[in-house]
């Protein structure tokens, strides 16, 4: 909060709410505005409440920016190519044993470095009821499928009783013996973690939810409430971070991050190296820098803190550790 002396009550979504919230000046606006028009905004007050600048570790994630307008050459509208691999709508097949399940393109938070910002959208991509169903259908007819991986877009930001719906059908196929979710949700509205969502993630198949978190700030009291429900339900919680520019490309902010997440019983499990998706070419580390800032860290943090460094390569190619 600029002013430091009231907490923001409502999440931001427009050019205009980031200039009354006073986290962008008012000549900025109309390139910016252009820049909504393609990539949606959201800012919770969770997140609002730990930006004193754009240009600080969290307003370079969520604040959008002219440079978003301009496409790098390398920069692809499907960097991973998850439509070439989509055999019916919202589930991604690229690995034998996975399949990602995409149940809405929503989020709470719209992160400017995302990689599926062409997809993701506050009125984009809830699957319906039947599209729901084929998903299951496609899942339960590929027998190889052991793990269930939703993802979206924020699956945690559904009602409990929608997510119930969807664990229980994915819990019933026999041959998935695993399930996981990935989430911004617990650091980027934490108040969403509520005991009857706790309760709907409570499920006999093992669950497991991966956090996407990029800065030890993002690790607030509240987010530690949220995730401690989760895990008191016998959800463990791996961490997942991006490689970004100005937000996290240092070792101490790495291992602060890192430091952090395991506090919170999160185990580090990805760092990313940033896909190539249009207008986010301002958050990219060169891979030779992440190396040296994790083999800096070696030595010197816990290595139950060290993630593994990785890059989804263009074109469906999949992952590999850098
Ligand atoms: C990343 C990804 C997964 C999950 O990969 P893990 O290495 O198991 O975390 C599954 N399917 C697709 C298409 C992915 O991009
Ligand atoms: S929460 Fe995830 S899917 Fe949504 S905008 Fe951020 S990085 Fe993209």
């Amino acid at each position: 909060m600029p002013d430091g002396t009231q907490s923001p009550k409502r999440t931001i979504r427009s050019v205009a709410g980031l200039v009354a919230a006073g986290l962008i000046p008012a000549h900025g606006q109309a390139a910016l505005n252009e820049v909504a028009k393609s990539y949606a905004i959201a800012i919770t007050p969770a997140m609002q409440k730990l930006i004193a600048s754009p240009s600080d570790p969290i307003g370079l994630q969520f604040i959008p920016d002219a440079a978003e307008l301009i496409t790098a050459p390398h920069e692809s509208v499907d960097p991973i190519a998850d439509e070439a691999l989509s055999p019916v709508p919202g589930i991604v097949h690229r690995y034998p044993d996975r399949a990602l399940l995409k149940p809405l393109l929503a989020c709470p938070v719209y992160c400017r470095f995302c990689f599926r910002r062409e997809q993701v959208g506050p009125d984009g991509g809830l699957l319906s009821d039947a599209q729901l169903t084929a998903a299951y259908a496609y899942i339960a007819a590929h027998p190889e499928i052991r793990e269930v991986v939703l993802t979206g877009g924020d699956p945690l930001i559904l009602s409990p009783r929608r997510l119930s719906g969807i664990l229980a059908a994915l819990s019933a196929i026999p041959h998935v013996e695993l399930l996981r979710i990935h989430s911004r949700v617990p650091v980027a509205d934490p108040a969403l973690i509520t005991d009857e969502l706790a309760a709907a993630l409570d499920v006999a198949t093992p669950l497991f939810i991966a956090l996407h978190a990029n800065h030890a700030h993002e690790i607030t009291p509240e987010a530690v409430a949220a995730l401690t429900k989760l895990q008191r339900r016998g959800i463990p919680i791996l961490g997942q971070t991006v490689l970004l520019a100005g937000v996290n490309d240092s070792e101490e902010a790495l291992g602060d991050l890192f430091r952090a997440m395991l506090r919170a019983r999160v185990k580090p499990y990805y760092l990313h190296q940033l896909d190539a998706a249009p207008g986010t070419a301002r958050f990219h580390v060169p891979p030779a820098r992440g190396r040296d800032i994790l083999a800096n860290l070696r030595g010197n943090i816990s290595g139950t803190a060290l993630p593994t460094y990785i890059y989804d390569r263009p074109g469906g190619l999949g992952k590999i550790p850098l």
